[in-house]
């Protein structure tokens, strides 16, 4: 008797595995996969046993993060992205003709109307709240840090895109630093960051010119360094690279260079990309996604350089390809956060304070994304 229960056990045992590992047995415990399937509503686990998928749930959505692509968000549970278009069509940008005009050329060659691009000496107006109109600005850090104090401009500083593009230059033959000292230099824009930083590093340098006299703009000086062989002046490029169309005799000395000598910086924080608050209220991923496009439009100008010359021709920002391709190298075009970027807006801040408004930018003058 007990003999045939045993063997009748056995054959119940040999019935439930030969069959199929989960039967209609009440006990039965379905198995499913670890990883997570999903559609575009529910994520779940696929059954492994043969029986039903697991529950699906639909998914849990982050805030999203802009990125090249679009706003991305991403399921919290099991990791499924999903993208939203997000354009820029629509966002102004003012910058001044020159090296920030250069920094978006390629951006501006997509939406011609959206774009303007000013005088070096009207940039101030663009910022102060009482004549501002775009979304966007590109001018000197410290215009805009010294309106920001001043409580005259509310633009926050998002990203630092050109790191000088000054030189001291001349016709004389052989032209060196040394060639300053005992010398008439003029300079452009008197009180402003750009003559401060070029007395600085003739001051470091231990050069004394006999005298410093001021125009208003690199234009200006440009005008001088082609029509007086002996002149010695501050201009800044792309006007150098044009002057030498003319007189290939010109010879430049970057400030750049000996800036970084004295500070370790490469390059100072001259030109930034500053932010209407009205836009970051608007739609602030709009604005996010912008300054990728303008980080991508600066990228570029080094990798390619041929397309963003014949854009700048295209757009008239400079008179002709051999120019474009000798100046734009020589302008500093480098994208990099503001805050980031903030102990090197600090040292060149630190050189001449009443160009920025007498102190350091606070915390809020910085946009944060
Ligand atoms: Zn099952
Ligand atoms: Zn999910």
């Amino acid at each position: 008797m007990n003999f045939k229960k045993i063997i009748l056990f056995l054959a119940v045992l040999f019935g439930l595995f030969g069959v199929s590992s989960c039967d209609k047995k009440e006990d039965h415990t379905h198995t499913y996969e670890t990883a997570w399937t999903y559609d575009d509503t529910y994520h779940y686990h696929k059954s492994t046993c043969g029986h039903e998928d697991g529950p699906k749930e639909e998914h849990k959505w982050d805030s999203g993060k802009v990125t090249d692509e679009g706003k991305v968000f991403t399921c919290s549970v099991c990791g499924k992205t999903k993208k939203e278009d997000i354009s820029i069509e629509t966002v102004t940008l003012s910058a001044p003709k020159g090296a920030p005009a250069i920094a978006v050329a390629s951006l501006a060659k997509q939406k011609e109307d959206n774009y303007s691009f000013v005088a070096a000496t009207n940039i101030s107006s663009e910022l102060a709240t009482a004549t501002a109109k775009s979304d966007f600005v590109i001018a000197p850090i410290n215009a805009g840090a010294k309106l920001y104090k001043l409580g005259k401009s509310n633009y926050k500083l998002a990203a630092v895109v050109t790191w000088g593009n000054l030189y001291f230059a001349s016709q004389k033959e052989n032209f060196s630093l040394n060639d300053i000292n005992g010398n008439k230099i003029t300079l452009f824009g008197q009180n402003s960051i750009n003559a401060s930083l070029a007395n600085y590093v003739l001051a470091q340098k231990g050069i004394t010119p006999s005298s410093v006299e001021y125009v208003a703009e690199a234009a200006d000086t440009q005008t001088l360094l082609a029509s007086d062989a002996s002149a010695i002046v501050l201009c800044a490029e792309p006007a150098i690279s044009a002057a030498k169309l003319k007189k290939p005799n010109i010879t430049s000395i970057s400030v750049q260079s000996l800036y970084k000598e004295l500070t370790g910086n490469d390059g100072f924080t001259q030109a930034g990309l500053f932010v209407n608050p009205s836009a970051i209220e608007r739609n602030k991923d709009i604005v996010d996604k912008y300054i990728l496009e303008v980080s991508k439009s600066i990228e570029k100008c080094s990798s390619s350089l041929d397309e963003i010359a014949q854009i700048c021709v295209d757009l008239k920002l400079l008179p002709n390809l051999n120019v474009a391709k000798s100046a734009i190298p020589l302008c500093s075009v480098k994208f990099m956060k503001a805050t980031e970027a903030k102990a090197q807006i600090e040292t060149t801040a630190n050189i001449d304070l009443s160009q920025f408004g007498g102190a350091l930018p606070v915390e809020e003058f910085y946009y944060q994304f």
